[in-house]
């Protein structure tokens, strides 16, 4: 079991991600996305720390959903029983991966979810934080923690960010961005996750600390309140 962790924990290194970018299928973002991402930089860069209560959350939405979807067909659990997340610190590549064994996403799901902003409200949104006129007075940061940040906060930490998905129903995925353009390719690692999403950051310089074990524990201590799976810190030696 943890040689089966250890497996879904190791990150790409830069040489294979320069190679997997080179053969991947290149996407653009949705125009709201780009102007989204820009937002949350520009008026987020003092509480960068949020990204995890995000993906943690993301993480544990995608285990709900699984678990939902299992309550009709409980065959769609035999992939992974295991309902859990784990935090990797890699200093070796200087990237923090994110795992879950939630459901996962198919390659549309990977262009829909990560490509575009469903959310409703979202063109309103933008506009009013946008207009200095209609954004007076507001809280920048209230306003956006209402309104929910989500997957594109990971930019706040990460120059680029990989995210490795098994979908039950789809094969593996690399989905992967450096913030400008988005690309997708089959995993050739083959189906190393059973099910569930990998999110790696690839830390900015400047954001080294999270890759410290003490500064993640603390932060899982205080965005896992709420969550009602296990998740836990995987270290090598442990
Ligand atoms: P929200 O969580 O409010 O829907 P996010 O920006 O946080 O918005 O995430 C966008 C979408 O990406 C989610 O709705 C979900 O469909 C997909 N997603 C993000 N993270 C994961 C994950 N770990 N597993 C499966 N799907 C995910
Ligand atoms: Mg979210």
């Amino acid at each position: 079991k943890r040689e089966e962790e250890a497996i879904q924990l190791d990150g790409l290194n830069v040489a294979q991600l320069k190679e997997i970018r080179e053969k991947a299928e290149k996407f653009t973002f949705q125009t709201e996305v780009n102007r989204m991402m820009k937002l949350i930089i520009n008026s987020l860069y003092r509480n960068k720390e949020i990204f995890l209560r995000e993906l943690i959350s993301n993480a544990s939405d995608a285990i709900d959903k699984i678990r939902l979807l299992a309550l009709s067909n409980s065959k769609e659990l035999d992939s992974n029983p295991e309902l859990h997340i784990r935090i990797k610190a890699d200093k070796e590549n200087k990237a923090l991966h994110i795992m879950d064994s939630g459901i996962g996403m198919t390659h549309q799901d990977l262009i829909n979810n990560l490509g575009t902003i469903a959310k409703s409200g979202t063109a309103d949104f933008l506009a009013k934080m946008q207009d200095p006129s209609k954004s007076e007075g507001l809280d920048m940061n209230d306003m956006i923690g209402q309104f929910g940040v989500g997957f594109y906060s990971a930019f706040l930490v990460a120059d680029r960010v990989v995210v490795t998905t098994k979908h039950n129903d789809d094969k593996q995925y690399i989905w992967e961005s450096d913030a400008n353009s988005f690309s997708i390719i089959e995993d050739p690692r083959g189906d190393t996750l059973k099910r569930g999403s990998v999110i790696s950051l690839y830390l900015k310089e400047e954001a080294q600390d999270f890759l410290e074990e003490d500064t993640v524990r603390e932060l899982i201590r205080k965005y896992s309140q709420f969550i009602n799976f296990p998740i836990r810190m995987w270290s090598s030696k442990t």
